[in-house]
């Protein structure tokens, strides 16, 4: 009871900061994850610009209330009872996008898309950013999670990023400061709220990004079930290995719990085939975690977050 009336409090200070349009209650969180998983969150809050957004972030910390940072919710795993605290959504309005032609680089806010950043680069003839131009998420989830694919990762053009620290300072983190690792970075190890990154590219013919776009895209399309909902890979590749491989060589192929199934076309992949559970999606995982491991001896590790109660 006494939560709920502090909730009730945290609803009426937030929508004090951002305006009615943008501050909701009880949404479930299935419409703001690509699984199209997740029960609701109490609060929900999509700040209309960045200084809003420090001013909600400050607000949270000063009262030491839960938060959950989500951009696209493309690489979460949200528990069927929901999130108990409140929301910040980054991919509805925080997405400008500059492109600086002369130093060849591009300033973004944390909740631009990758594929809109991907456009613009092309448009202005910048190369370096194909790589990401199909993954699904925003600049700060990729950041955080220093996301890759086809041998390049985040950590290859991000140069510059301003962030909150736990106190609500803004900070700047240059260079190595980013401590990009596998799927890691600084913002992950030190809880910080990404708001903005200089990302640095370089000059290149329209028609040879293009070119590389296509390629890297149709092998996408054609090696990964992009017709389902999904997290995208949910194991991180272990040392030697490649996790959907050894799942495949599992047997596991096609393997369900409830409406959670182990992607035909990419064992790596869990899909929600229709009305799947993260209950479903947990048991899910956690016996091919076990049936690898009694094959292989190799301990497999969800890349994917799980956020509130399993
Ligand atoms: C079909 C499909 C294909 C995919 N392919 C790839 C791929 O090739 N390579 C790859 O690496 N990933 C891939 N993914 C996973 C996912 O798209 C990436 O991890 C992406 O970077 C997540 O971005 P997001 O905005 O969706 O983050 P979210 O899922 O919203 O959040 C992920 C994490 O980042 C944190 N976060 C989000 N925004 C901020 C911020 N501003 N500041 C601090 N923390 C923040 C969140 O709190 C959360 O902990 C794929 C996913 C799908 C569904």
């Amino acid at each position: 009871m006494e939560v709920m009336d502090n909730m009730n409090q945290h609803f009426n200070e937030l929508r004090g900061i951002v305006g009615d349009s943008y501050i909701s209650t009880r949404v479930p969180l299935k419409q703001y994850t690509s699984f199209r998983i997740g029960g609701p969150a109490d609060i929900i809050v999509f700040p209309p610009n960045i200084e809003l957004l420090k001013k909600v972030v400050s607000y949270l910390s000063q009262n030491q209330v839960t938060r959950l940072l989500i951009g696209n919710g493309t690489n979460l795993l949200v528990s069927d009872q929901g999130f108990r605290g409140v929301v910040v959504h980054t991919g509805k309005n925080l997405k400008t996008i500059q492109v600086q032609e002369d130093e060849k680089c591009i300033y973004a806010q944390c909740g631009a898309l990758l594929s809109a950043i991907a456009a613009a680069a092309l448009k202005n003839n910048l190369g370096g950013f194909e790589f990401a131009s199909g993954i699904p998420g925003t600049l700060g989830g990729a950041l955080f999670m220093n996301a890759g694919a086809y041998g390049s990762t985040m950590s290859d053009v991000a140069v510059s990023t301003t962030a909150l620290d736990a106190q609500c300072n803004e900070v700047t983190v240059n260079g190595a400061d980013h401590d990009f690792g596998y799927r890691s970075s600084c913002f992950r190890k030190n809880n910080l709220f990404i708001l903005e990154s200089k990302l640095q590219l370089y000059s290149c013919d329209y028609d040879t990004i293009k070119e590389k776009m296509r390629d890297l895209n149709m092998k996408r399309k054609s090696s990964q079930p992009l017709e389902y909902p999904s997290a995208g890979s949910v194991f991180k590749r272990p040392v030697g290995y490649f996790a959907g491989k050894l799942i495949e060589d599992s047997g596991l192929k096609g393997c369900k719990k409830g409406g959670a199934c182990v992607s035909e076309k990419h064992a790596g992949f869990i899909i929600n085939s229709g009305d799947a559970t993260a209950q479903d999606v947990d048991e899910l995982i956690n016996h091919i975690i076990s049936e690898v491991y009694n094959r292989f001896s190799v301990k497999l590790e969800p890349e994917i977050i799980r956020i509130g109660e399993f």
